[in-house]
């Protein structure tokens, strides 16, 4: 390894949002719109005496992501102790899951592949565990440095979580995040989570370079955010290596208002943690049978619906693969296609190209909130039909999105007496060419005369037909004038 060689490890926590209870008693998983501390009961809140039950919806929706990703997947279900004192933790251990004697992780050795730019790449994954979420502190000041005190809400408490660590293959930040959104949307294909409640996921990334000491940043939430926080990272410790100092193995936290990381604590070890297996609940058996009618009842994956969409739509890898890293956009455009027989490659560049750019930040959760995908869909049948122009369809987008019928956004641009469909436009070049017979002639001889005729057809319809459909449908006319010359030669 050289010097310079940036390793990047993640551990992804996942909120499974789908479930509709916690993962050990009967609150609810819908916690984030109750009054601070009323979606709790004994056992969320760590009281003496109360026993957790096993939420076994939470066991198969661990297993449906372990098949995703490629993983073993553990013979028993087993429950581990892990130990800390912090005020967001109730009983001062969470239950999770933890691989050592007697006991392990729900699955390991996995892998996802995914694609920055067009190359391939493998991250591997080390181990996924089901677990149990703390209770959220929340910083009266918006920040850990200048708050006086810390309030603390167990609404989150005993939420499951997902927790998928890779290992540390990583070596750049858009590695991370094509990686990430890989994830999300296997997730999303899963039904596990919903990812634009905040907080859904977050990420603790671990940074060494030159195989150097570790140091973790922690609980970062947004794709866009961890980015930032790597660069920055990656930034610090070489500057700190090049002045001859030494990296310090440290959890960091990332500031997103001052967009740098700051030193939080010393890293706790594997001992400080004390694992031991949980007595209140005994390890049980993960049947082949369970994981079989699991593996059998899985829904389609970005993987396969990529092909599909290369091998229906006739997509590009390019194009299929944008669409299937993110499921709301896929579904869009399946359900566009639904209403529409224009051509796929065309609708689906229009969609990722255009449409997109009018979602504010390009949040995809929003997008048929802004413009109902029915609405597009007559968009680009208007488009097919050569009513209007790829251009004016482009135009007409906001104002879809700001409410207007299409016919309404036609008419208010003054377009709709002056659009040309295909059987239209044939009429005026007709007329055309039997005023210029010269320049048929001459377009016979050389092709690019064509374009006299084009600009006079252009003119006459006062620039509302599309020029490449009057070119071709111009060039198409030549050619049978001129098979039908040679015929009579
Ligand atoms: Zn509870």
């Amino acid at each position: 390894m050289s010097k310079n060689d940036v390793m990047i490890g993640l551990e992804i926590h996942v909120q499974m949002t789908s479930l509709k209870t916690k993962l050990f008693c009967g609150c609810s998983s819908d916690y984030r719109n109750s009054p601070p501390n009323t979606n709790v009961c004994p056992v969320c809140l760590g009281l003496p005496g109360s026993l957790p039950m096993i939420n076994k919806k939470a066991v198969e929706k661990a297993i449906q992501v372990a098949i995703a990703l490629n993983m073993e997947i553990s013979k028993t279900l087993s429950w581990t102790r892990k130990h800390y004192f912090y005020p967001d933790l109730p009983k001062n251990y969470q239950i999770t899951q933890y691989d050592g004697k007697g006991v392990s992780t729900i699955a390991k050795n996995g892998y996802v592949s995914y694609t920055v730019n067009g190359n391939s790449y493998v991250a591997r994954i080390r181990r996924i565990n089901i677990e149990e979420d703390p209770g959220k502190i929340l910083y009266p000041s918006g920040s850990m440095i200048t708050s006086d005190y810390i309030l603390i809400d167990y609404n989150r408490s005993g939420i499951a979580l997902l927790e998928i660590v890779t290992e540390p293959d990583f070596k750049t930040h858009q590695q991370v995040s094509s990686f990430l959104k890989k994830l999300r949307s296997i997730l999303e294909h899963l039904g596990i989570a919903d990812f634009s409640l905040e907080g859904s996921m977050r990420v603790d990334v671990n940074i060494s370079i030159g195989g150097g000491k570790r140091v973790e940043l922690k609980n970062i939430s947004s794709i866009a955010e961890i980015e930032n926080a790597i660069v920055y990272e990656i930034t610090r410790q070489r500057t700190l290596l090049n002045l001859g100092r030494e990296v310090e193995m440290e959890t960091r936290h990332w500031d997103q208002e001052r967009k740098v990381t700051f030193a939080t604590r010393a890293k706790e070890t594997e001992e400080d943690y004390r694992y031991f297996p949980d007595p209140n609940l005994p390890s049980i058996e993960i049947s082949e049978e369970l994981v079989k009618k699991i593996r059998e009842s899985l829904p389609e994956l970005p993987d396969k619906r990529k092909e599909r969409f290369i091998k229906d739509y006739k997509l590009s890898e390019y194009i299929a693969s944008v669409l299937v890293s993110d499921k709301k956009l896929s579904d869009y455009f399946e359900e566009v296609m639904k209403s529409t027989s224009i051509d796929t490659q065309k609708a689906a560049s229009f969609i990722v190209n255009d449409v997109l750019g009018w979602i504010p930040s390009g949040d995809t959760n929003e997008l048929n909130k802004y413009i109902p995908p029915q609405k597009i869909a007559e968009l680009l049948e208007m488009l097919r039909e050569g009513k209007i122009t790829i251009k004016m369809a482009k135009e007409l987008i906001p104002e879809l999105i700001n409410g207007k019928s299409l016919k309404g956004a036609v008419e208010e641009k003054g377009w709709f007496e002056v659009i040309y469909s295909e059987e239209e436009i044939l009429k005026v070049i007709e007329s055309i060419m039997n005023e210029y017979p010269e320049a048929v002639k001459d377009s016979i001889k050389d092709k690019k005369a064509v374009q006299f005729l084009v600009g006079k057809v252009l003119e006459a319809t006062n620039k509302r037909a599309d020029p490449k459909k009057v070119y071709d449908l111009i060039c198409k006319k030549i050619e049978k004038i001129s098979s039908k010359l040679q015929e009579d030669l």
